[in-house]
């Protein structure tokens, strides 16, 4: 069966190229993404910038409003953009999947519309006084990877717009379809220009990256690929957000209520299949309780249901391309040929697909091993023991990455006072990787710069100005 995506009709789209794009789970070909080119791309941003000053000047209400219509129109076709997440990206429709994805899209597109961001006196001595306002910056380029490949677009392009900018897209090479079924949504409710997807590959976007039309470079992705985005902006100046990878640490304290966490800990690390960037990839627990946390997620990755996600009944899915299913499998395979002891899982699921792999937790495991100081991004995770809780902060700050991070305790103030200590842009405690749109998120370290979400957010799509008398 092959199902015909709509693509997105933008001044852009005069690709005569077209790349098929699979089913993550069955790799039967479900749609075509147009392949752009550079040239395409220099159109989109030039539409963008002659529509840019009108959409600015239709002000925060007007902007809040078609917003809001785009948000009721997200939920009006939840399920259809559900069904096309699901295949594309391999994500299933049920658990917290592809229908809380699509669900997330409209929040957050709510919360961008309705974050009050007035100007803000800074200073007023009756004498002199000084405001800051919040104007918009121009033209913002949006560059996406393709594990939440909706919800990141919407993060980027929703509080653009709101703050009076014009966005172009590059969507991941390996997830077009939803961007641009999802900018379909918001183009209803949009004048020409103002949002186009450019559907290129990895050196569309690199032009993305250093393109002298663009003002600000919203990007998501890899460490490595996120480097090259900051050296191409030395010829744009483009300002950058920065959301790169993580090895987000989880410490689990002696006395820890295992029966209240055992489930949280297990979707921390397992939320979309281990393939979300804030996901919990090395666990330290103490040696009281290693065997008993071990045994726990290890019955949990047996039960949870893993296979094609138009399946209602299944919670896990395939991994979304074969450079990631490579990544996985070389990493467990390592750490077996270490001596580590896989509990569970640890090999292929191809009778479930070609991209499956099975859930699976590996114990007896120490820092230094691949499995461990690598971002596996996928549904494996070390179990590594610890004795001195000193011990365990030190090793989970060693990371060169510091996206997120959690402590599981059932004392919240020892859990509070090592929170404080972890090297982390967010640090939870008895749960991992919740985002809200209010609560601004972001990494530190190599996992990038700059802040999402809430009046933070809108800041970082704006221009600061001072205004004194
Ligand atoms: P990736 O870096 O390979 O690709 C991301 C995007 O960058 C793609 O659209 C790609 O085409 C584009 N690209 C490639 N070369 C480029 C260049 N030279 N200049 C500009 N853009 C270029 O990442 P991925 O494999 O798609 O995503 C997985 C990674 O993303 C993981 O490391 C994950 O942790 C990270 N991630 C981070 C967050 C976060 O919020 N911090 C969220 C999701 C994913």
């Amino acid at each position: 069966m092959s199902t015909t995506v709509t693509t997105l009709d933008t001044p852009t789209d005069s690709a005569s190229a077209r790349r098929p794009i699979p089913d993550a789970a069955t790799r039967e070909i479900i749609g075509y993404a147009p392949v752009h080119t550079v040239d395409d791309l220099d159109r989109a941003i030039a539409a963008a910038r002659a529509a840019q000053p009108a959409w600015a000047a239709l002000g925060h209400e007007e902007r809040r409003r078609r917003l809001n219509a785009v948000a009721d129109n997200i939920e009006a076709r939840a399920e259809e953009l559900a069904h096309l997440l699901s295949r594309e990206q391999g994500k299933p429709l049920n658990g917290p999947n592809a229908r809380f994805e699509v669900g997330a899209c409209a929040i957050w597109t709510r919360s961008a519309a309705d974050t009050p961001l007035e100007p803000e006196v800074v200073f007023d001595d009756g004498t002199t006084h000084a405001e800051v306002h919040y104007d918009p910056l121009g033209v913002v380029g949006a560059i996406g990877p393709w594990n939440w490949p909706m919800m990141i677009s919407v993060w980027q392009i929703a509080p653009a717009l709101r703050m009076g900018n014009t966005v172009v897209v590059k969507p991941s090479e390996f997830t077009p379809l939803s961007v641009i079924a999802l900018a379909d949504v918001f183009n209803a409710h949009l004048p020409e220009g103002v949002l186009s997807v450019v559907s290129g590959d990895r050196e569309v976007g690199a032009a993305v990256a250093g393109h002298p039309g663009l003002d600000k470079i919203m990007f998501t992705g890899s460490t490595a690929t996120g480097r090259r985005v900051v050296e191409a902006s030395a010829h744009n100046l483009a300002r950058l957000t920065l959301e790169l990878g993580g090895n987000d640490a989880g410490i689990v304290l002696p006395g820890t209520d295992l029966a209240a966490v055992a489930e949280g800990l297990f979707w921390g690390i397992f939320l979309n299949t281990g393939q979300t960037c804030a996901a919990l990839k090395r666990l330290y627990v103490h040696s009281s309780q290693y065997d008993e946390v071990v045994e726990a997620l290890a019955g949990l990755a047996r039960a949870m249901p893993m296979g094609n996600g138009l399946d209602e009944a299944n919670v896990l899915g395939p991994l979304q391309n074969e450079k990631q299913f490579d990544i996985v499998r070389r990493l467990v395979d390592d750490a077996r040929d270490r001596g580590a002891r896989i509990v569970t899982g640890g090999r292929a699921a191809t009778e479930l697909g070609p991209l499956f792999y099975e859930t699976t937790v590996v114990a007896d495991i120490s820092d230094g091993t691949p499995l461990v100081d690598e971002e596996q991004f996928g549904p494996v995770v070390p179990v590594i023991r610890y004795d001195d809780v000193d011990d365990a902060v030190a090793r989970a700050n060693r990371s060169s990455q510091g996206l997120g991070a959690s402590v599981w305790s059932s004392d919240l103030e020892a859990a509070t006072a090592v929170a404080a200590r972890l090297q982390a842009g967010t640090v939870w405690i008895n749960q991992h990787g919740a985002i809200n749109p209010n609560v601004p998120f972001g990494g530190v370290k190599a996992s990038g710069y700059g802040q999402e979400f809430g009046a933070a957010g809108l800041k970082a799509v704006a221009a600061p100005k001072v205004i004194q008398r």
